[in-house]
């Protein structure tokens, strides 16, 4: 039915009184909402592919050369990221596990989740 009233909208607006042109902006407004959830849908829909393009060709022995900077760029942050996060969980006292990402006290031995043992994975 909403397609109706809008199309009665529609051809009520040829006059344009106060209250149409009310509607009007409120109807742009809307739409303007709608058209920015879109965008941004779509946005979310290219990082996605660039997410799962980047993980499939990371440890390609050749990299497009318009691409290399980016593939590089990306792990540059992507290991500045995991810097910081362990750097949160050292200041908060915890630590997270290596093998399965469970978080537990800094002092921990093991992990409580999975019996990984801590501090000195190599040992495994
Ligand atoms: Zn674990």
């Amino acid at each position: 039915m909403e397609f109706f009233d809008k199309l009665g909208e529609t051809i009520v607006s040829a006059g344009k009184d106060v209250g149409q042109k009310a509607r009007d902006v409120s109807e742009i407004a809307k739409l303007r909402i709608d058209i920015r959830a879109k965008e941004e849908y779509v946005q979310e829909q290219y990082a996605a592919i660039g997410a799962a393009y980047y993980e499939k060709h990371k440890n390609d022995e050749v990299i497009e050369a318009d691409e290399a900077e980016q593939f590089y760029l990306i792990g540059e942050a992507l290991a500045e990221i995991a810097r910081m996060k362990a750097e949160v969980l050292k200041i908060k006292g915890a630590s997270e596990c290596p093998r399965c990402g469970a978080r537990m006290p800094e002092a921990a031995t093991f992990c409580s989740e999975c019996g990984a043992k801590l501090n000195d994975i190599f040992e495994e």
